[in-house]
């Protein structure tokens, strides 16, 4: 990975985490226990129930996401940044493009 590569991905990931951060507060708002409401209907209540139900859903996967970028903010500058972990071969500027947290490259990741 060139050092123009690393510097594109690592604005990319700071944006990222700016983006998943603000998502997670508003998953948080969203996900507060609903209180019991007579006033609203049963169905109502039972479909409220299941959206929050997806929505800490979202918010586990925002926050595990978070955490790896987080993590990957931290070793960008180390030499084994961009090298898969089961193989140590780089693991691709396209993937690491879309996903820059991650520590195997395609095919390692396919296999498991
Ligand atoms: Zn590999």
């Amino acid at each position: 990975m060139t050092t123009e590569e690393k510097k594109r991905l690592k604005t990319k990931i700071e944006d990222e985490i700016i983006h998943l951060k603000k998502q997670i507060t508003e998953l948080e708002a969203k996900t507060q226990p609903i209180t019991p409401d007579c006033s609203l209907g049963r169905l109502t209540r039972l479909e409220a129930m299941g959206e929050q139900h997806v929505n800490n859903k979202i918010l586990d996967e925002a926050k595990l996401r978070l955490t790896r970028l987080q993590n990957a903010l931290q070793h960008i500058e180390h030499p084994m940044f961009g090298i898969c972990i089961e193989c140590e071969e780089p693991i691709g500027i396209a993937r690491m493009e879309i996903r820059p947290e991650s520590m195997r490259c395609v095919k390692c990741a396919s296999e498991c």
